[in-house]
């Protein structure tokens, strides 16, 4: 039986996509083997977010070189987008396939295996404004499914590649996103999560905002028991959505707003679209609805020429907003970005300083998040088993755990809280639903 492994670099979307393109190669009758082992077939999902994700990409196509020097090996994703040319000098890659192409990917994995014919195929993503959309019809043991329901971006933070690698915005047609989430429902997914690059603003080209959709997802998918927005800007928090969150309780309380600086002037030389009181009013406006919301960020570091009194007043700024807790990123520059070329790039000793801070914050934030919740209730979703525990994740993305039943596993109970233990919430079990 043909072998294939995946290594899958950067972000959920990548992961979402090697999920079809793993089920897509399966429907061939072929075996998935892990990454480190010797297998026919090998390919890697690239990213190419920084210059150390396009660094980590080149090191798997090696990897995959050493274990099987005879193994047929395509590259596709972020990283094969941007260095096609590069990657196309190598004579032991077969196939590269940039950030289109997604739904013929696994036919055409299969088809260099069969013939091994080498073949590039990159188009200019500027020219591209088609979604495609990868069929993943289950999530092998998992409660939760994802569904992409948005690629690419139009934003041009100063530091992201992403709008050149993925192309503009695009999203797959209301009807298909319902189909889609049906099927994952009735394949015994209860928990949904819309994934996307830019999913705030979904469904513009359809007219549908992403409010309207998950209100359809709501009404019409049987089975879902809970729905996920990945991340969402602070500006695409719309007044509907927060309405349709306070009404409807199956949208999960915990909204992953990146801010990426605590400072006006980084933000505004990051070209992000609002400065710190926007995103503090906006939060403000959740908070009031929806108490005790889970609001969470991701911060960068070490952006071009972030001054020590910044990054300070920033991190005072972080610790007031009472985030619940903080994705540190130390900035990595990233060839082909505004920020790459800017002056005053941040030494990466001082990087790995204010890391270290902010990560001491977001611990300290989560803690006083956590505490909220003693001897609260809480709706938990159960996951797994784990040395003798039940977990799972609350609504608000909170780990529970609660002694072990196998009967409660995939369903959803409320508990209330009786302990902190590290980051994670000890339940007790009260009644059980679904
Ligand atoms: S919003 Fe900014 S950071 Fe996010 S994908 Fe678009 S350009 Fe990149």
């Amino acid at each position: 039986m043909t072998t294939f492994a995946i290594a899958t670099l950067g972000c959920k979307v990548n992961a979402y996509e090697s999920q079809g393109y793993a089920q897509g190669l399966r429907e061939y009758g072929w075996e998935e083997v892990a990454f480190k082992d010797c297998a026919d077939v090998y390919l890697i999902h690239s990213c190419a977010v920084t210059n150390t994700a396009a660094a980590k990409s080149r090191q798997k196509i090696h990897q995959a070189q050493r274990q099987n020097p005879a193994a047929c090996i395509a590259v596709a994703g972020c990283y094969a987008q941007m260095a096609h040319a590069q990657l196309a000098q190598d004579p032991h890659i077969d196939l590269i396939v940039g950030s289109d192409h997604k739904e013929q990917l696994p036919k055409l994995i299969y088809q260099t295996w069969q013939d091994r014919v080498h073949r590039v195929l990159v188009n200019d993503m500027r020219h591209v404004n088609v979604f495609e959309a990868i069929a993943v019809k289950q999530f092998s043991h998992q409660t939760r499914a994802y569904l992409k329901i948005q690629d690419g971006c139009n934003q041009f933070c100063s530091y992201c590649i992403i709008p050149y690698t993925r192309g503009t915005e695009r999203s797959l047609a209301p009807d298909e996103v319902i189909k889609k989430a049906q099927m994952l429902t009735a394949n015994g997914h209860v928990e949904i999560v819309l994934t996307g690059i830019h999913t705030g603003r979904y469904g513009r080209e359809y007219g549908i905002s992403l409010a309207s959709l998950m209100q359809r997802l709501c009404e019409e998918v049987s089975g879902l028991q809970r729905l996920r927005i990945s991340s969402i800007e602070c500006n695409e928090v719309s007044d509907e959505l927060i309405a349709l969150m306070k009404r409807e309780k199956r949208i999960a309380r915990h909204l992953h707003i990146p801010i990426q600086s605590g400072d006006n002037t980084i933000l505004k030389a990051m070209n992000r679209p609002y400065t710190l009181a926007d995103y503090e009013q906006r939060i403000q406006a959740i908070r009031k609805e929806l108490y005790p919301i889970s609001i969470s960020s991701d911060v960068i570091c070490g952006f071009p020429a972030e001054s020590e009194e910044q990054f300070a007043a920033g991190l005072v700024a972080l610790r007031k907003m009472k985030l619940s807790f903080l994705h540190v990123f130390p900035y990595s520059r990233r060839d082909g970005t505004k920020a790459a070329i800017m002056p005053q790039q941040i030494p990466n000793e001082m990087k790995k300083q204010r890391t270290a801070r902010l990560m001491t914050l977001s611990r300290e934030l989560h803690q006083e998040y956590l505490k909220t919740f003693m001897h609260h209730e809480v709706e938990v979703l159960w996951e797994r088993e784990e040395n003798g525990y039940i977990v799972g994740h609350s609504s608000e993305y909170l780990e529970v755990c609660a002694p072990y039943d196998a009967g409660k596993l995939h369903r959803m109970e409320t508990v209330c809280i009786i302990g902190i233990q590290d980051e994670r919430l000890i339940g007790k079990a009260q009644e059980v639903r679904g």
